[in-house]
């Protein structure tokens, strides 16, 4: 209860602090972190881009103590492919993009992009090169088109457009009565969890970072809403370094490699014809959620049919 009481709070701050006009996402993550210790190094330097390529090395990682999360994972996003992480809920997928964000250091072994450790780097210049889709969008309360901007607060009303469209959510938008100016978030209109995954990936979409992080929805979409989001996350993430952590095996066939988590070890790795082939945790994953796929279809025909 303790553990909940204190975020919540925190949140009501952050919020606040956001009402009072500072924007700005980097301050804040900033805000968010507070309970980190996290801080950039007295010599931190700014992080050179080249081409965005992340190296996970030996990297062991525990929230608190007692209890180990990550075990020794090494593995790699080339520049421009795509990586993604499935594996069972609670595996560690998501503490991946948050050490990889540096919202926490790792314990031991190290995470890197063109070869420069996120730890020798100012935290500034890392989230800059970094466009993250989290799982659970926060919206503000304000107009839709703020709401978007917020990922390039010097783009144009064209720009933002452009950024929807691609998002697939400039048909939604343009249905409301009030258009891009409609209020969104809690005092305003409430939109879906695939709806505000869209505007997170308009965001991104404007703010054309090198790197990019997808920590899909784990909520059940339909299969249409499915599409849609897919095709936006495949436009946004053409050729940009991309981490994607996967609950929809449909979204990872085309990955360059997977990485099957489990128990803080990689359990198996390899493009998803290999997997498929190896017949194991994967291909086990992969054929409970085609069945359940199929399930769904078969309810909606019946219902359809009535
Ligand atoms: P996944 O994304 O694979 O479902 P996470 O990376 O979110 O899993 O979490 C891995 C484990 O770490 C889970 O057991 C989770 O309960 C725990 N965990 C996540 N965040 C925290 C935190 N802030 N403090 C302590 N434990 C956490
Ligand atoms: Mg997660």
């Amino acid at each position: 209860l303790i553990q909940l009481a204190i975020p919540l709070n925190f949140i009501g701050f952050v919020y606040r602090e956001i009402r009072q006009g500072l924007t700005d996402i980097e301050h804040m993550f900033d805000l968010l972190d507070v309970r980190a210790e996290v801080v950039d190094k007295a010599d931190a330097k700014e992080l050179k881009i080249q081409r965005g390529a992340i190296a996970f090395r030996d990297v062991h990682f525990a929230y608190d103590g007692a209890r180990p999360i990550l075990k020794g994972i090494s593995f790699e996003v080339p520049a421009g492919k795509t990586v993604a992480v499935v594996g069972p809920s609670g595996a560690g997928k998501s503490t991946l993009s948050r050490l990889l964000y540096r919202f926490y250091d790792v314990q031991r072994g190290s995470i890197t992009i063109d070869g420069q450790d996120v730890r020798d780097v100012t935290q500034k210049s890392l989230r800059a090169v970094i466009g993250m889709v989290p799982q659970d969008t926060v919206l503000f309360n304000d107009t839709i088109a703020y709401n978007i901007r917020y990922g390039r607060v010097t783009a144009s009303d064209a720009e933002v457009e452009v950024a929807a469209e691609a998002a697939q959510i400039a048909d939604f938008i343009r249905g409301l009565p009030e258009g891009y100016l409609a209020m969104v978030g809690e005092r305003g209109l409430k939109l879906s969890g695939g709806e505000k995954q869209r505007v997170a990936i308009a965001r991104t979409i404007l703010k054309a970072p090198p790197i990019l992080i997808l920590d899909e929805a784990t909520s059940a979409l339909d299969t249409k809403t499915e599409q849609e989001i897919q095709a936006a996350l495949d436009i946004v993430s053409r050729n940009r370094t991309t981490l994607v952590i996967a609950h929809r095996l449909s979204t990872v066939i085309n990955a360059d490699e997977i990485i099957v988590l489990k128990d803080g070890v990689i359990a198996e790795r390899g493009t998803h014809g290999e997997l498929i082939e190896r017949d194991g945790l994967y291909a086990s994953m992969w054929s409970r959620q085609r069945e359940a796929t199929q399930a769904e279809e078969q309810l909606k025909r019946v219902r359809e049919s009535d």
